[in-house]
């Protein structure tokens, strides 16, 4: 479900054309919908709310201030992973006592500033890092709250570069060492076991390996509080994915059951982190054709949007449905949608069947909303996208095209 339709011809988001913002605003931009981002954020509080349960965004999928403040409005927490992403929350008047901090390399001074902010705990993943933050908390003269992040070993049977669950993963700890590290804790100074921890991957279509995985951290919470651990909060991480082509994931209510069912009588309050499915299909990337080029192997759709605008097709294969703003008439044909960057895997969308398109027409790059513009760069001296923010007919920029000053800010010659 999401708010960007064909109305008279032409693609628009909720009522505002497609074609105006591409006018006004330039192109590339990224488009995001109101209505699909609020929408979203209660469809996941809805199908939890049988449990004490607190839904913290997954800030990274899309960083966007104007979005952040929508959620935040919505009562949402949010899931960081980095101390600028802490000041992004901080910026747009986030309840910092609902963040938690995740990622395998939290900085000393990271967690300074996110325990000075009273964050709702640091979800660790490492003994050198309990070490760490025992340390930090013991200099501020505070019992800094954490949860480990347990590797619980279940195939998310997604993409090897988001399956974040497995035995080799970065991620978390081993789930056999776990027992041992929160015993440990005990004899450290700065800290309070407050939670415990899992993420096992993202874009999951499939709900068993989420039911298995809750079941081995359910049954880990369980033991915890039985040794007297002081645990309320069991973080069951994000992961759940959306539709880009083919792939039809769990909704959320079969999603929520496979989560609720095997920790129901825990007395914890769950911590969920969605990124990809609060953002994913609120956004498209806008983008003009420039040029068409015919060679004696393929038809080549030359676009003013690169990899270095959106990076999942060049780094994981990733399909986005690449649709024609105002579709001519004619017979389709097999095309590759290319960007303007010097590398060969910036390619946008392999083999597409479009209606005919010319010079000067505009393409929709669907369901660009998470891991679109957060992952961006400015690679070939690209200068980044502009971000707009739709909202019923009014159409607001909230982040301005990059310049060149921009571009180039920082720098010496
Ligand atoms: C990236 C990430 C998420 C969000 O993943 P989605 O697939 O976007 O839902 C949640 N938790 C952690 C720890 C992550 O690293």
């Amino acid at each position: 479900m999401n708010h960007f339709e064909a109305k008279g011809g032409a693609l628009c988001c909720e009522a505002v054309p497609l074609e105006r913002i591409a006018r006004d605003v330039g192109t590339p931009t990224y488009v995001y919908s109101t209505a699909t981002l609020t929408r979203h954020l209660r469809v996941v509080q809805e199908a939890f709310a049988a449990v004490p349960t607190l839904v913290c965004y997954s800030v990274k999928a899309n960083s966007n201030l104007a979005v952040l403040k929508l959620f935040a409005k919505g009562g949402a927490g949010f899931d960081i992973v980095s101390g600028g992403e802490l000041e992004r929350v901080r910026r747009v008047g986030g309840d910092t006592r609902k963040v938690v901090f995740a990622g395998v390399g939290k900085t000393e001074a990271e967690m300074v500033a996110a325990l000075k902010a009273g964050i709702l705990m640091f979800n660790v993943e490492s003994a050198e890092e309990l070490e760490a933050l025992s340390r930090v908390g013991r200099q501020l003269g505070v019992a800094a709250p954490f949860a480990l992040r347990v590797n619980p070993d279940v195939d998310a049977k997604t993409h090897r570069y988001i399956a974040t669950g497995l035995k080799t993963s970065k991620f978390g700890v081993p789930f056999d060492e776990a027992m041992a590290l929160y015993a440990r804790s005990r004899k450290l100074e700065g800290l309070v076991a407050r939670g415990l921890d899992c993420h096992i991957g993202s874009q999951l279509t499939d709900t068993r390996p989420v039911r298995e995985a809750m079941t081995r951290v359910g049954g880990l919470y369980r033991q915890l509080k039985a040794k007297g651990f002081p645990l309320t909060h069991l973080d069951v991480g994000g992961g759940l994915g959306v539709t880009y082509t083919t792939e039809s994931p769990p909704g959320v209510a079969d999603y929520a059951r496979a989560v609720i069912e095997p920790l129901k009588d825990l007395g914890a309050t769950l911590v969920l982190e969605p990124g990809r499915v609060l953002v994913a299909n609120a956004g498209v990337l806008l983008t003009r054709v420039l040029y068409r080029k015919q060679t004696p192997a393929k038809h080549f759709v030359i676009v003013d949007a690169g990899m270095n605008d959106l990076l999942r097709p060049a780094l994981y294969e990733a399909h986005h449905d690449i649709r024609a703003v105002a579709p001519r008439k004619g017979r389709a044909r097999t095309v590759e949608v290319v960007g303007p960057v010097c590398e060969s895997s910036d390619v946008l969308g392999h083999a597409r069947r479009l209606p005919p398109v010319a010079q000067g027409d505009l393409l929709a790059i669907m369901t660009a909303g998470a891991y679109g513009m957060s992952m961006s760069s400015s690679y070939n001296s690209r200068p980044r996208p502009a971000e707009v923010l739709v909202d019923e007919d009014r159409a607001r920029v909230v982040r301005t095209r990059e310049t060149f000053t921009d571009l180039m800010r920082g720098e010496t010659a």
